[in-house]
């Protein structure tokens, strides 16, 4: 099974796509998560991603793309994985169904995660990340059992660069730019599926699995 997660910067499609990952035993892949353990690591990678994801622009396609079929090249993707990020633009969207169409394969799933703008900043603002596991916390609405500590692997959590008030803004800017037209791109294609991402998170999970146990 093959997935792909829509939605603006802030949906909530990391918190499902962890989920998912463990409830169907597909690799959960995130190009935002791979570009921060670059920059963790102090890698060139990283570092020619973080100029850009400061500013809350797209890293330019020709290198995202590099890296997300280098990962979904990997032997545990054989048996479907489910991209959180990616893609981001029509030409990354256009790629990926290249690669998979060259292999006789297609995408199956693309769940757009629908929140509207003025939410969005409200929950960045609260978002406390976990840069060594990638889980995702909310002050409020999904805090860790305990304050500042990741449930799952112990790590300090931090408060991610881009998710300043500022950055936010351009981030929905870009968004409905560059990758709001996905949304057609899949429709058109009847493989796009959309849930309400205003539901409490288990709620939102319960809807993502009525679609796909229904189809899958
Ligand atoms: P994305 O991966 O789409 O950028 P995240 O999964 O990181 O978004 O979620 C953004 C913030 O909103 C996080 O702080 C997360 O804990 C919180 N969040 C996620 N889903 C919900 C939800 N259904 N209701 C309220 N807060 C949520
Ligand atoms: P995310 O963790 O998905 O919110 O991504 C954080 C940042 O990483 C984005 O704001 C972009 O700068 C960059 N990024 C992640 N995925 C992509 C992608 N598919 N294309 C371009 N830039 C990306």
């Amino acid at each position: 099974m093959k997935i792909i997660m829509l939605g603006a910067p802030g949906a909530g499609k990391g918190t499902q796509a962890k989920r998912i990952s463990e409830k169907y035993g597909i690799p959960h892949i995130s190009t935002g998560d791979i570009f921060r353990a670059n920059i963790k690591e102090g890698t060139a990678l990283g570092k020619e991603a973080k100029s850009y994801m400061d500013e809350g622009k797209l890293v330019p396609d020709e290198l995202t793309v590099r890296i997300l079929l280098d990962r979904v090249s990997k032997d545990d993707c054989k048996g479907g994985y489910l991209l959180d990020g990616f893609p981001r633009t029509i030409p990354q969207a256009e790629v990926l169904d290249k690669e998979l169409e060259k292999a006789g394969d297609r995408v199956d799933f693309a769940i757009d995660v629908e929140v509207p703008d003025e939410s969005i900043v409200k929950r960045m603002s609260g978002r406390r990340a976990c840069l060594k596991c990638g889980a995702t916390y909310h002050v409020e609405s999904l805090p860790p059992k305990t304050e500042g500590i990741c449930d799952k692997c112990g790590e300090k959590l931090s408060i991610r660069e881009d998710d300043k008030e500022e950055t936010v803004k351009k981030r929905l800017e870009v968004y409905h730019k560059e990758t709001e037209p996905l949304i057609n791109y899949y429709e058109k294609k009847g493989i796009l599926e959309t849930v309400d991402g205003m539901q409490d998170a288990e709620e939102v999970f319960s809807s993502i699995i009525a679609i796909l146990d229904k189809q899958g």
